[in-house]
């Protein structure tokens, strides 16, 4: 009876400390000593969940890289940094799963949740710093043709030069003013609405909030070019992506630099993004009339046996037919609102502060449980989210008569295992903090290093980890013997957690005595 409960203590006084309590075991070779062991890395540091110490950590992290890249006086310089240990460990366990999903594949079994985690840990080893994809594919972007392509809109169009800065401006007195700005884009109306639930659900336009949470990101990515071509220099953003209280995504953006309202206006008008997928207005297979999957050929219709078009022959035909409309065209709402913001004054603080709010929260956490009215319009958002295809890979286009890229074996519409369709994302499954490649002159990883060395150096420890090829990363089985359970991992964190405190403490006590004593010494 007693062992859950010393559990939750553990947990709590964990919590306190700031230590991660969902730590991931890793084993550890020392190259150098020959020494094995099992070490904790935080599960902020991995994949998807993220315990209330590290979502608290990440977010400091961010709002320090927010802060560090808004008013930049000077042009980031941007090198490939050295791959860390962690990344190290996340490309080797990439590979190891590509062998575990190729096994699976070959003796035939299912390897949904084995692709699921392939497609986690490859957005992992992005945020881990790291560009491009392990597997160096290109992912074979068609080239579609010039009728397809997204035209540029009617905006006015400047020089570009070759800057990331925003200008400066001096005043009579010699004083320079760094001016940016800090934008808020939200997507049109749906209907209206009253306290985060329609006051009709009936006309609410589930089906195009649906979509345009899906596509959320692309809409976002033709605003920032829209921006740099309008303002005339490679522009810069940290943003990132919020629930509003109807439950559906919106932007806060820091820009570095700064443009005439009006432009700014007229460039959210402009901007939209058309969605070239097949059309999904008619139903084809559905209840128990699905497509049936052939090895080697592919999903069949099951009455007539024949073969669905393939996601590529798909696209073909939409690319031939000169009468086709987009899927669905997206386009912002007429709220923006746009504020002036000054290099370190207390307003770009308030806006860091604002901006990094809500990320320890996931989208569908908007949702206010205690209301009933709002629980159903989640509901009936998710409704509208589950048959709507996600991606091009996603099992929902069987529904409508065509075969999902990558088809396999197992696949059923309505039960796609993307993030788009859960609760928690309803529908916006993109990252939630984006920023532009040369926001600052440092990775989130390198953000990270940066308070190590700070720790490390106050507490005059040699910085081992800093020879990246000293150690080797492998996964720890739970059965390992190494392993102590986890309530003792917890306490030994805690433990060494305090330890530092205890000694960063009696640094800082000994530094403010020498400052006291070095005042007394002016004094006297
Ligand atoms: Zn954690
Ligand atoms: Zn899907």
């Amino acid at each position: 009876m007693s062992m859950p409960l010393a559990r939750d203590v553990v947990e709590e006084i964990a919590k306190q400390y700031g230590v991660c309590i969902r730590p991931v075991p890793l084993k550890r070779m020392d190259l150098v000593t020959g020494q094995t062991d099992v070490v904790d890395v935080p599960c902020g540091a991995t994949l998807e969940s993220k315990c209330p110490p590290c979502a608290k950590r990440n977010r400091q992290l961010r709002m320090a890289q927010c802060r560090e890249g808004w008013h930049l006086d000077q042009e980031p310089v941007n090198t490939p940094n050295e791959a860390d240990d962690y990344q190290r460990h996340l490309v080797e366990l990439r590979a190891d799963a590509q062998v575990w999903r190729d096994q699976t594949e070959k003796a035939g079994d299912d390897t949904t949740d084995l692709d699921a985690a392939l497609a986690d840990l490859d957005e992992e080893i992005n945020r881990a710093g790291m560009r491009g994809n392990v597997l160096g594919r290109t992912s074979g972007k068609r080239s579609r043709s010039t009728r397809r392509r997204q035209d540029a809109p009617d905006l006015p169009k400047r020089q570009m030069s070759a800057t990331t800065l925003g200008r400066t401006f001096t005043s009579r007195d010699g004083k320079t003013f760094r001016p940016s700005m800090f934008l808020t884009l939200t997507l049109p109306s749906y209907g209206k609405v009253r306290d985060g639930v329609p006051v009709d659900p009936a006309s609410y336009d589930y089906a195009r909030a649906a979509r345009d949470a899906l596509h959320f990101s692309k809409l976002v990515d033709r605003f920032v070019q829209n921006l740099r071509r309008v303002a005339g220099y490679d522009v810069q953003y940290f943003a990132t992506v919020e629930p509003q209280k109807r439950l559906a995504p919106h932007l806060h953006m820091a820009v570095r630099g700064t443009l005439p309202r009006a432009e700014l206006r007229q460039i959210v008008a402009a901007t939209y993004h058309h969605v070239w997928w097949p059309l999904v207005d008619r139903v084809v297979f559905e209840g128990d009339h699905l497509p049936v999957w052939a090895d080697g050929v592919g999903y069949l219709d099951p009455t007539t046996g024949e073969v669905l078009p393939t996601w590529d022959q798909a696209l073909d035909q939409l690319d031939a037919d000169e009468d086709a409309e987009p899927l669905h065209v997206l386009r912002f709402g007429e709220q923006l609102d746009v504020q002036g913001v000054l290099a370190g004054s207390p307003d770009a603080d308030q806006c860091i502060r604002y901006l990094a709010k809500y990320l320890t929260k996931s989208i569908g956490d908007g949702l206010d449980t205690d209301n009933p009215a709002q629980r159903l319009h989640a509901e009936r958002l998710l409704d509208a989210l589950r048959f709507e295809p996600c991606a091009p890979t996603c099992p929902n286009w069987l529904r409508y008569g065509i075969q999902p890229k990558d088809a396999k074996a197992g696949m059923a519409p309505g039960r796609c295992k993307g993030k788009a369709h859960k609760p928690e994302h309803l529908g916006y499954a993109g990252r939630r903090v984006l920023v532009s490649r040369k926001w600052s002159n440092k990775s989130l990883t390198e953000h990270k290093q940066d308070r190590r060395t700070w720790v490390l150096e106050a507490l005059g420890l040699p910085d081992q980890s800093s020879d990246p090829h000293r150690y080797l990363w492998r996964s720890v089985m739970p059965t390992d013997p190494d392993l102590a359970p986890i309530g003792v991992r917890l306490l030994r964190s805690v433990h060494e957690r305090q330890r530092w405190r205890d000694h960063m403490d009696r640094l800082r006590a000994e530094a403010d005595g020498q400052d006291l004593s070095a005042t007394e010494g002016r004094a006297a």
